[in-house]
């Protein structure tokens, strides 16, 4: 049995910054607008970030003096109708972030998308594929505690007693995953134990 977890956030990573306005730290998050200057032939371009509780704005930099005949014709397109895919996109960009000295500010919220390949060999043992969309702040644990509706202690003892291999606690924990493909192998009566009940209806 494969099962494939497609993970993608729900809105916007939070950046934290001192809003001058507010005079006090607060999470700003994407207004859902781009600012854009041309000036002979090179692009500046912005994705102009709030303040939570005022209107203050802040903007984060994600092409600098980029010459227009290099940027992608699509992407133009996009930034010019202020695409709302295209802002979720950069929101979480983990380059253009750190290149703002961006403090990210909590976790953002997520969905799982889960598919099913059944296959004849290996029945013991579900290989489970957990695919990030983009690379955002979350971590394989609070995936898998969504998925199996498992606390962390539970995922930790399955873990610790080899029924969830291939993977380590340290991995699970981390939130700064990139967006590749992590497989890590779950027994069988590890993977259903949670969805018995489901079962038990069906019967
Ligand atoms: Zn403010």
């Amino acid at each position: 049995m494969h099962v494939t977890w497609t993970v993608s956030p729900v809105g916007y990573q939070r950046i934290a910054k001192r809003c001058p306005a507010c005079n006090i730290k607060r999470d700003f998050v994407p207004s859902g607008a781009f600012r854009m200057n041309s000036q002979k032939k090179q692009l500046d371009v912005w994705s102009i970030y709030k303040c939570l509780y005022c209107d203050y704005t802040w903007n984060i930099s994600l092409f600098s003096r980029l010459p227009v005949s290099r940027i992608d014709r699509e992407l133009y397109a996009r930034i010019v109708a202020n695409d709302a895919r295209a802002i979720q996109l950069f929101a979480h960009d983990r380059q253009i972030l750190k290149r703002n000295n961006a403090e990210l500010s909590g976790v953002p919220d997520f969905n799982v998308r889960e598919q099913w390949r059944i296959t004849l060999v290996r029945h013991q043992q579900v290989k489970v594929s957990i695919r990030l969309t983009m690379a955002f702040q979350v971590s394989l644990m609070s995936v898998m505690k969504k998925q199996l509706r498992l606390s962390t202690g539970e995922v930790t003892r399955l873990v610790n007693e080899g029924k969830i291999r291939g993977i380590t606690l340290r991995e699970l924990k981390n939130r700064k995953n990139h967006d590749t493909t992590y497989e890590l192998w779950m027994s069988a009566d590890a993977f259903y134990a949670t969805r018995k009940m489901r079962r038990e209806i069906v019967r």
